[in-house]
C-alpha cells in the first residue's frame, strides 16, 4: 500500500493510498478509544506543535499520520513545511543517516527538490522575479489542500513553515544573490534586494489569503559577516574571505546610513588576514584577542556592517509580520530563533528578545539539547582557533559556560557524546520568557532525533521526556517538536507525548 519507490508519487496514486489508509484508520478508531484526541481537543491548551514536511504525509497517509501525531505525540498544531529548498525541514531522513522506524526506508535523493509545496498563485508574485518556485517532488500535490481540512476537522491548528533556503535552480535567482568581499556571487539571497523582500511578503500573503491557515512560522538562519568570518556558529566553516554582502543594494543602504563602504571593505580584508593568519598559527605580537579587538576599534565599520546585515534580516521579519497582520490580525506570526543564539555570547549580544517579541506573536527558540553538545563543541573549536586561540579550549569552554549561565554541562571532549542537559533547556526557556516580558509567546524547539555525528549523542526516550518536561516546567507557552517528523523515532515522539500528558496531571 505504501510506496517503497524513491520516485515522485503521482497525486492520484497518493490520494488512493491515503484513502485506503484512512479507511483502515477509521476502522481502527472504532475499536480503539481515542482518549488522546478528545483530550487534545479540549481548550484551553498549550501549543504542542511538530514540524513535518509533505513527504511524511505522502509516505504514511494523511489520516494515519494525523492519528499518530495526536495519539503518540500529544500534538495539537502542525508546523507544516510549505516553503524551503533545504533538507533540514523537508524531505525524508537526510542522506547518510539511519532511517527512523516508520515511513519509506529509502532515500528521496532522486526526487527531492524543494520549493513551494502548496500552489503558488501568480497574482502574489507580480513584484518579484522569483515566480517559479513550485516544488515538483510530489507531482501536482498541494500539501495544504491535502492536510488542512483533515487537520481542522480534528481541531488541530496548521501553520506554514517558510524557510530562507534556496536552490540555484530557481529561475531568476542568480540576479538576486549576495556578493562577497572579493566580488564573487554566492548562493544566498540578498535581504536588501527588493525582489527578495517582495517574494517573502508575496509568499506569506499567498498562504494567508489562499488557505484557511492559523499563521506563519518564518525561518532564517543566516548570520552576518562578522560571525561568518569567525566561523562563530556550529555548522559552518571559517570563511573569512567569503563574507557578504557587498552588492549595490547594500552599498546604497550604507550610503543612507553614512557608512563608508571603502572602509567596510578595508576592515573585512584586515579581518580576513587576521583569521587566515590565526589558522596558520601566526600569532600577532600582542596576541590573538588583542589584535582582534584592535581591529574592531580601528575599523568600527566591521561591526556596523554586521549590524546592517541584521537590519536587513529583521526588516524582512517585520515586513512578513506586517503583511500577515494586515490580512487578518488573528493570524499568528512566529520566528525561528537559531541555535547559535543560545551558545554564542557574541551573537546573543546582537539580539534582544524584547525587540524580537515586538514583531512576533511567538518565538520558537532553538534549545536542541542532544545535537547541542556537538554544536557547542564545534563553536568552541572555531572561536578557539581564531579570537581566543591563546586560551586552552577546555578553559575557553568553562569561561563560556559562565558567560552563558550554563551549569553542569559536560567537558569539551565529552560534549558531543553527552549532549547538553535538560537543565540547559530550562535555562534557555527561562531566559527567553524573562526577555520577552510577556510580549510574545515562547515555544522552545525540542530536539527529537536531529541527526548527529556517529559518536555523538542519540536521544533516548528518557532524554526526550526530560527535555519536554524541562521546557513545560520552566513556563513555556508551548513547544515545537523539531526538526521534522521524518527523522524522529516513534519511541522518542511517544516520550514527548508522555511528558506533555504527565505535565497536565
Ligand atoms: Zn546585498
Amino acid at each position: 500500500m505504501m510506496s517503497s519507490q524513491a520516485t515522485a508519487i503521482p497525486r492520484r496514486q497518493f490520494l488512493q493510498s491515503s484513502a485506503s489508509l484512512a479507511a483502515a484508520a477509521a476502522i481502527s478508531r472504532l475499536t480503539t478509544p481515542l482518549i488522546a484526541a478528545t483530550e487534545e481537543a479540549s481548550a484551553p491548551r498549550k501549543t504542542i506543535g511538530i514540524q513535518v514536511g509533505a513527504v511524511s504525509f505522502v509516505d504514511e497517509g494523511t489520516e494515519p499520520l494525523l492519528d499518530l501525531l495526536q495519539e503518540r505525540g500529544a500534538v495539537n498544531t502542525l508546523f507544516l513545511t510549505t516553503f524551503t529548498y533545504g533538507r533540514g525541514l523537508a524531505g525524508r531522513q537526510i542522506p547518510g543517516q539511519p532511517f527512523p522506524d516508520h515511513g519509506v526506508q529509502e532515500s528521496d535523493e532522486k526526487f527531492f527538490h524543494g520549493g513551494n509545496y502548496a500552489t503558488p498563485h501568480p497574482e502574489f508574485y507580480r513584484n518579484t522575479v522569483l515566480k517559479e518556485t513550485r516544488a515538483p517532488d510530489h507531482g501536482n500535490l498541494d500539501i495544504l489542500h491535502e492536510v488542512l481540512p483533515k487537520a481542522k476537522h480534528r481541531g488541530m491548528k496548521v501553520f506554514c513553515s517558510c524557510e530562507d533556503a534556496w536552490s540555484s535552480s530557481v529561475p531568476g535567482l542568480a540576479e538576486l544573490v549576495e556578493i562577497d568581499l572579493y566580488g564573487r556571487r554566492t548562493g544566498g539571497l540578498c535581504l536588501f534586494n527588493p525582489d527578495v523582500r517582495h517574494f517573502w511578503t508575496g509568499l506569506v500573503e499567498d498562504y494567508c489569503r489562499s488557505y484557511d491557515i492559523d499563521g506563519i512560522l518564518f525561518f532564517n538562519e543566516r548570520n552576518g559577516p562578522l560571525l561568518n568570518a569567525l566561523g562563530a556558529s556550529h555548522a559552518q566553516s571559517i570563511a573569512s574571505s567569503r563574507v557578504t554582502c557587498f552588492c549595490e543594494h547594500h552599498q546604497k543602504a550604507a550610503k543612507e546610513r553614512g557608512i563608508d563602504f571603502e572602509r567596510v571593505k578595508a576592515g573585512y580584508r584586515k579581518l580576513d588576514e587576521f583569521v587566515q593568519g590565526a589558522l596558520s598559527n601566526q600569532r600577532p605580537v600582542d596576541g590573538y584577542f588583542v589584535e582582534f579587538w584592535r581591529l574592531l576599534v580601528e575599523f568600527p565599520e566591521i561591526l556596523l556592517w554586521d549590524r546592517l546585515f541584521d537590519f536587513g534580516k529583521h526588516q524582512v521579519l517585520q515586513e512578513v509580520h506586517d503583511t500577515v497582520k494586515a490580512i487578518r490580525p488573528e493570524l499568528q506570526v512566529g520566528f525561528h530563533i537559531e541555535h547559535v543564539n543560545s551558545f554564542n555570547p557574541i551573537f546573543r549580544a546582537t539580539r534582544r528578545y524584547e525587540a524580537l517579541a515586538a514583531k512576533a506573536d511567538f518565538l520558537k527558540i532553538v534549545v536542541y539539547n542532544n545535537c547541542g553538545g556537538e554544536r557547542y563543541a564545534h563553536f568552541i573549536h572555531n572561536i578557539g582557533s581564531t579570537v581566543f586561540r591563546d586560551v586552552p579550549q577546555t578553559e575557553l569552554l568553562s569561561f563560556n559556560n559562565h558567560l552563558l549561565n550554563y551549569q553542569h554541562e559536560a567537558t569539551l571532549s565529552e560534549l558531543p557524546g553527552a549532549g547538553l542537559s535538560a537543565d540547559y533547556v530550562t535555562r534557555e526557556t527561562e531566559r527567553a520568557l524573562a526577555g520577552v516580558q510577556g510580549k510574545s509567546k515562547i515555544y522552545p524547539g525540542i530536539d527529537i532525533d536531529i541527526p548527529t555525528g556517529k559518536n555523538s549523542r542519540k536521544a533516548s526516550p528518557e532524554d526526550t521526556h526530560a527535555a519536554v518536561s524541562a521546557a513545560l516546567k520552566a513556563g513555556a507557552d508551548g513547544l515545537i517538536l523539531s526538526r521534522k517528523y521524518s527523522e524522529m523515532r516513534l519511541g522518542n515522539l511517544a516520550a514527548a507525548g508522555r511528558a506533555v500528558r504527565d505535565f497536565k496531571k
